[in-house]
């Protein structure tokens, strides 16, 4: 497709997905926006943008496309911003957020201007972040959701998902709800599980300075996570608090259940408890 992208935020998900729409549309002028201007740079020198913009305004109003790819509450600032600006008329605009919910509810300010707003979440990433982890086979294979509108034209979301059709990912719409949820579920608790084994760890070393040292394998495998920004996992956390304190009340729940269970030396009920954990694990694709 031929027209004007802008892409807010060049880090490794707005570089990401700037790259894979260049590789597919390379007719397509990418523009970019970061409020660090070194990544703005680099953006333009790595060839992840063609153009650095240096005010969201300008690059808005050229834009048939943009996409917001800064954390999460800077995305609800961005969208605040946008409903102030002239816009094209048929211009679609997207976010790649980790959460949904609020960040539609925001956007209800383009509607009422009958501006487009399509919420979205690439589901792949990574721990690192800065326009130089960008990559065009970031979200290849990956779950890309959408979050239309029950009113959100079909040829819309059509046009969104061509647009993005070099990120080689699978589309799938779901509720700005039930994404929250599920990526609470899959993700955000996750997060905040691997940040307190890390805090546990570190609280430890300094009783026992051979747990550094010697935390390796399993340990590195489920806290890798908590090496991810803390900037957008404070947004993210935040964002989705209602959804994270009920899935820690139920974790707590489930923790008293172990504690009574070890203190008590039920093998029986310890050995299922490990041996449904891996069945589940085993069976998942
Ligand atoms: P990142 O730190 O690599 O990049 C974010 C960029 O946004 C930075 O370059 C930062 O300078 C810029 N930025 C911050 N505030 C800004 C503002 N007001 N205006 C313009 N630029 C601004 O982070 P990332 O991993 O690319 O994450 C970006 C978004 O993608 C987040 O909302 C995150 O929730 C979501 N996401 C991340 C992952 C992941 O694994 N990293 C996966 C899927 C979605």
């Amino acid at each position: 497709m031929n027209g004007h992208v802008f892409v807010i935020g060049l880090g490794l998900i707005g570089g990401s997905l700037a790259l894979c729409i260049k590789k597919e549309h390379p007719d397509a002028t990418i523009m970019g926006y970061d409020v660090s201007e070194k990544q703005s740079q680099l953006g333009k020198m790595l060839g992840v943008i063609d153009e650095i913009i240096d005010e969201i305004p300008k690059g808005a109003a050229r834009a048939d496309l943009i996409l917001i790819a800064t954390p999460v509450k800077e995305v609800e600032r961005i969208i605040e911003l946008l409903c102030d600006v002239p816009l094209k008329d048929n211009v679609i605009i997207s976010d790649a957020g980790s959460t949904k919910l609020e960040i539609v509810k925001k956007a209800a300010c383009l509607k009422e201007k009958g501006i487009t707003f399509i919420g979205g979440h690439p589901m792949a990433g990574s721990h690192k972040s800065g326009v130089t982890a960008a990559k065009s086979i970031l979200f290849e294979n990956a779950f890309y959701l959408l979050t239309p509108e029950k009113d959100t034209r079909i040829e819309d979301v059509e046009k969104l998902q061509d647009w993005l059709m070099g990120t080689k990912a699978r589309f799938l719409q779901v509720m700005p709800e039930e994404h929250d949820y599920i990526t609470g579920v899959i993700s955000h608790f996750p997060h905040v599980i691997a940040a307190s084994l890390v805090h546990q760890a570190e609280k430890t070393s300094l009783k026992q300075n051979l747990i550094t040292r010697l935390a390796a394998g399993g340990f590195r495998d489920i806290t890798r996570i908590a090496s991810s920004s803390p900037e957008m996992w404070r947004d993210i956390s935040l964002h989705n608090k209602a959804v994270l304190i009920e899935l820690l009340q139920e974790w707590q729940n489930e923790m008293d259940k172990v504690t009574q269970m070890l203190q008590e030396e039920q093998e029986v009920e310890i050995y299922e408890y490990f041996f449904q954990a891996k069945r589940f694990r085993d069976e998942m694709p």
